[in-house]
């Protein structure tokens, strides 16, 4: 089965309004309510994808059992470790094409859970095939959370899609993912400096030593479609230009993409072209975390794969 692990999930709450007005009542008709986070996007996408698909991660009160209800009412397996804090709310108050987001920062994982749910980790990671751990931290983890998770996965590939500090600890520790899919600001934000689409460009940055001992590094640009490096091979993934409704969660839908095509065993070609299908599938509806699969063969086969 693949592992998807939400460190920090929340109820991801959007508001439409014909118009925002600040200092009175703004009443809402259309509440969209659903299940959030980066990793549980992925997951989503998985198990449209038809994959043996098992979320986890930590979630605590009310909002903690209104996710498990809410992937259990879209048959999905999860196992997550309850906790004394109280999963987040995540508001996006969509008005005059604008979108105004309020962010919880979500609970304080006490030390006891932190050991608990490495504990709980190392179980689950167990009966996995492949894992993949998506989004940020949440507060009271240290910043090498995701290494320690790493040292726990006997081996099992991982992919990683993550940014900031808790990436940078990862590169710099002993267990690395299989998989690292940085999208062009959060690979400048690593290097330091700004990085453009050019290949020589590019192919210079992914050969910088901070990536030495990981096997893929998929770098996605948007509607620029991804670049990416297999051992000491690299990859330039052009797709073609579709009409996008809404791409927010592309990089999660690309991580499922991907994550179920190197469980599966697909070539390189096919790896990177279904990562990219998924992004796109994804780019082109309202929903975060749902692709209309009619459609991906006929993306796929549109898809350019080169070496350079
Ligand atoms: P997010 O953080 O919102 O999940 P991301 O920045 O991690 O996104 P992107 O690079 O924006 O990820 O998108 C991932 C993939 O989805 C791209 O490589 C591409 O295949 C597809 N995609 C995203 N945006 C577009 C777009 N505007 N047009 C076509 N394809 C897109």
């Amino acid at each position: 089965m693949i592992l998807t692990i939400t460190m920090n999930p929340s109820i991801d709450i959007s508001y439409p309004l014909a118009e925002f007005k600040l200092d009175t009542v703004n009443r809402v008709r259309n509440v969209r309510k659903t299940a959030g986070g980066k990793g549980l996007n992925v997951t989503r996408i998985l198990k449209q994808l038809d994959a043996d698909v098992v979320a986890s991660g930590l979630i605590g009160g009310f909002l903690g059992e209104e996710i498990k209800k809410d992937l259990d009412q879209t048959k999905i397996a999860h196992d997550f470790l309850p906790i004394s804090g109280e999963t987040r709310n995540c508001i996006a108050v969509l008005h005059e094409g604008q979108q105004t987001e309020i962010l919880e920062s979500g609970p304080v994982i006490t030390k006891e859970e932190a050991a608990a749910f490495l504990e709980h980790f190392e179980q689950l990671a167990k009966r996995a095939s492949i894992i993949s751990f998506s989004g940020s931290l949440p507060e009271g983890l240290s910043v090498d959370f995701y290494s320690q998770m790493l040292q726990r996965c006997e081996g099992k590939p991982v992919v990683l899609d993550c940014s900031g500090e808790a990436l940078k600890e990862v590169l710099t520790g002993d267990a690395k993912p299989h998989l690292i899919k940085p999208n062009t600001e959060e690979l400048a934000g690593l290097l330091e400096k700004p990085i453009s689409t050019n290949a020589v460009e590019l192919k210079a940055a992914l050969s910088d030593s901070i990536f030495d001992g990981i096997e893929w590094i998929v770098v996605s640009m948007g509607g620029e479609g991804a670049f990416a490096k297999h051992f000491d091979k690299f990859y330039r993934v052009m797709i073609p230009k579709i009409a996008v409704v809404n791409p927010v969660g592309s990089g999660d839908a690309t991580v499922a993409g991907l994550t179920d095509a190197i469980e599966k065993g697909f070539s390189d070609e096919a790896i990177l072209k279904q990562g990219n299908v998924l992004g796109m599938l994804n780019a082109q509806e309202a929903t975060t975390g749902y692709v209309e699969l009619a459609n991906y063969q006929t993306l796929f086969d549109q898809i350019k794969v080169e070496e350079v």
